[in-house]
């Protein structure tokens, strides 16, 4: 009998904790991530929102800092990266209690909606069965133009 596919998009809390004590984590990251965690899941932004977010509230860090912060926090799979080919990359947290999903992206503005369909994921499931590949993480992207963005 072939064992179920293990497949898990985000790293369990004890997973987050192991890395939170790495040395990679620094002040300034820490920073970055919290602002995430006060948002909250399901929120995406730019790095320019993070940008701005932070040097309001009094910290002087550059763009090129928060974009470099930004990538490591991916890398470190915190956060998740969505490539949007016109409206440049948004970034959201990685969190264990936000479920599985699926976005609808606005090329232009960068509007992103989430939604849930477990077809995706059981279609995406016997696709990676059937190829004999193992499946890491899985998340559709639709690229899309928003209603504001049709009549521009
Ligand atoms: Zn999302
Ligand atoms: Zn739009």
């Amino acid at each position: 009998m072939i064992a179920p596919v293990s497949y898990r998009t985000h790293p369990s809390p004890l997973e987050s904790g192991l890395r939170l004590d790495g040395r990679r984590m620094t002040p300034q990251r820490k920073k970055v991530l919290s602002l995430f965690e006060e948002i909250g899941s399901g929120i995406h932004l730019s790095a320019e929102e993070v940008h701005a977010k932070l040097t309001s509230s009094g910290e002087r860090v550059s763009l090129a800092t928060i974009y470099r912060t930004l990538r490591l926090l991916v890398k470190m799979t915190f956060l998740n990266e969505l490539d949007l080919s016109e409206g440049g990359n948004r970034f959201e947290l990685l969190s264990h209690d936000h479920p599985d999903h699926h976005h609808l992206i606005c090329i232009r503005c960068g509007r992103t909606e989430e939604f849930e369909n477990n077809e995706v994921i059981e279609a995406g499931k016997s696709a990676a069965k059937k190829f004999g590949f193992k499946l890491l993480e899985l998340s559709l992207n639709v690229r899309a133009l928003c209603p504001t963005c049709i009549n521009k």
